[in-house]
This record gives structure tokens, sequence and C-alpha cells, in this order.
């Protein structure tokens, strides 16, 4: 399960729709308690997809309306950052423009198994949908909970 505020989710939803038709992307700071991933923070990032980064992934779709790609670099900085105020990232955003919250296969190649993953479906501008996803042993997503308070 992932708990994220009413605020914290409007703040993807927003951002998302500024991005839309192309994918937004960020990272979810917080902390883990047992079963639940609590989010303390949304943090925007940068959608830094290059199509020639993913050369060797045979994608039919080779543009940032359907892909997303965070820069290691921001990662790193914001996982110091999150270290520091005893935080970590415990999860990833994206949005799908025009698309179901359904991960893709590119979502799947590229997921780590700690982090949880929303996903914010957005139909002609507007999100209609949002879910989160979280890789199982077998490296394939599963339904995760979120509850927002
Ligand atoms: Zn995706």
């Amino acid at each position: 399960m992932i708990t994220l505020t009413l605020e914290q989710l409007q703040t993807i939803y927003i951002q998302a729709e500024k991005i839309y038709p192309e994918e937004c992307c960020g990272l979810l700071l917080g902390k883990i308690e047992g079963e639940n991933n609590l989010v303390s923070e949304v943090r925007e990032t940068e959608n830094s997809w290059n199509a020639e980064d993913f050369e060797f992934l045979s994608l039919t779709e080779r543009t940032k309306r359907t892909n997303f790609s965070i820069a290691p670099e921001v990662i790193l900085k914001v996982q110091k950052e999150a270290r520091d105020r005893n935080l970590a990232i415990i999860g990833i955003y994206h949005s799908h423009p025009d698309h179901a919250a359904i991960p893709s296969e590119f979502d799947r190649l590229i997921a780590w198994p700690q982090y949880s993953y929303v996903i914010a479906s957005v139909r002609q501008g507007k999100v209609i949908d949002v879910r989160c996803w979280k890789l199982d042993k077998d490296h394939q997503f599963q339904s995760e909970e979120i509850l927002v308070e």
C-alpha cells in the first residue's frame, strides 16, 4: 500500500496536465513502515528521455509522449538530500498521455523492485485515473493499493 495526501496527488495531476501530451515524471520521497509506503514529498523532475540512450530496446514509439526517463544524477542528488532528512526515494511517478494507467513493457524493463510506480492516465489533457504498481519477484508488475489521506 502507498499513502499519499490529496494535495500530493493533485501536485502530480497538475504536472501531468501541464506536460501533456508528453509524459511527466518525478520522485516520491518518504518512509516505508511495514507494508505501508508513506509519501512525504512529491518531487517533480524533468523527463530527460532520449531515444539514443535506449537503442538496445526495440521500442515502436520513441518519443516523450510514450516514454520517460529521470537522469541518474538527478536521482542521486535527490537520494542524498532525502537521506539527510531521514527519508528515502520510495517511488517514481509518471503520466500516460491518452493511455491507461497500466505500465508499458518499457516501464517494466527499466523498473527497480524497491520502488512503487504511480501512473496517472491523462486523456485529452485531463487526469482520469491513477494507479500504483510494484514489481514482484518475477519482475512483473502487481497492483498496489493507493490510500489517500
Ligand atoms: Zn509508462
